[in-house]
């Protein structure tokens, strides 16, 4: 992965990784991103979903969209993703931290014109979200297709920062007596609650209890 002094790591570099298998591996596990950029000199964060295949990433939505349509002339805009992993609780209120896994991605995007890239980048997020949604379901139309704008995001510099294990306390502070250690944190999928419209004899597919297996 690139590097120039904007993912260049100041603080704790040691939580830092620049090597493409960490910052992909974190990309797969998230699939909320908040995309930054500037309009007029005015900063927006906006929280999209996205799909990952090599260094790209792709973002879909309303054509309609002001995100959408901004990134796609090509304004530099930072990415990223964050995993909550869980709650650290030190001695001392100061060394009380956070598990998590991040990624800041650099880069920019442009809009693809054509149905067929169209359609196989929002298959890329579609799977990136719920693998064999896709070939399950209605495809999008000509119609639907123009109402989407498919953006691919080239990510050019990324950095990932991952922090793990117990609370970190200074020394002196191991003999206090309270409580101190991880509260884990995770995202579950619950139950799939079938629609109440659902054509008589339908079974819940495979993939989807996959999916809340994972989760
Ligand atoms: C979990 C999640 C997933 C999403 N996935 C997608 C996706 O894949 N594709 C997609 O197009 N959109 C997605 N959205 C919606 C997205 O965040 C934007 O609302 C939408 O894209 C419209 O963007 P815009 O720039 O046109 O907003 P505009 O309507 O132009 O925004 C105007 C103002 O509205 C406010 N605003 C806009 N969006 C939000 C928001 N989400 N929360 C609070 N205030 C807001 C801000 O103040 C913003 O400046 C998702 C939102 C969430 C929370």
């Amino acid at each position: 992965m690139n590097r120039t002094d904007r993912t260049q790591l100041r603080r704790l570099p040691k939580r830092g990784f620049h090597d493409s298998a960490t910052i992909n591996q974190i990309l797969d596990a998230g699939f909320l991103a908040h995309v930054g950029f500037q309009v007029d000199g005015q900063p927006f964060v906006i929280p999209t979903l996205y799909g990952r295949d090599g260094e790209k990433l792709y973002l879909h939505g309303s054509a309609a969209s002001r995100m959408l349509g901004e990134l796609s002339q090509g304004v530099p805009a930072c990415v990223t993703v964050t995993l909550v992993d869980g709650l650290v609780l030190a001695r001392s209120a100061f060394h009380h931290s956070m598990n998590y896994r991040s990624v800041v991605v650099f880069g920019t995007a442009r809009k693809l014109e054509y149905e067929t890239q169209k359609r196989s980048a929002l298959r890329v997020v579609s799977e990136h979200l719920i693998r064999g949604r896709w070939d399950d379901v209605r495809e999008p139309n000509s119609k639907e297709l123009k109402a989407t704008s498919v953006l691919e995001f080239q990510i050019e510099e990324a950095t990932a920062k991952v922090r793990q294990g117990p609370p970190l306390d200074d020394e002196e502070d191991y003999s206090l007596s309270m409580w101190a250690g991880i509260v884990p944190l995770k995202l579950t999928a619950g139950n799939p609650a079938a629609d109440s419209r659902l054509a008589p004899g339908t079974a819940l597919p495979s993939y989807l209890a996959d999916f809340s297996d994972k989760h």
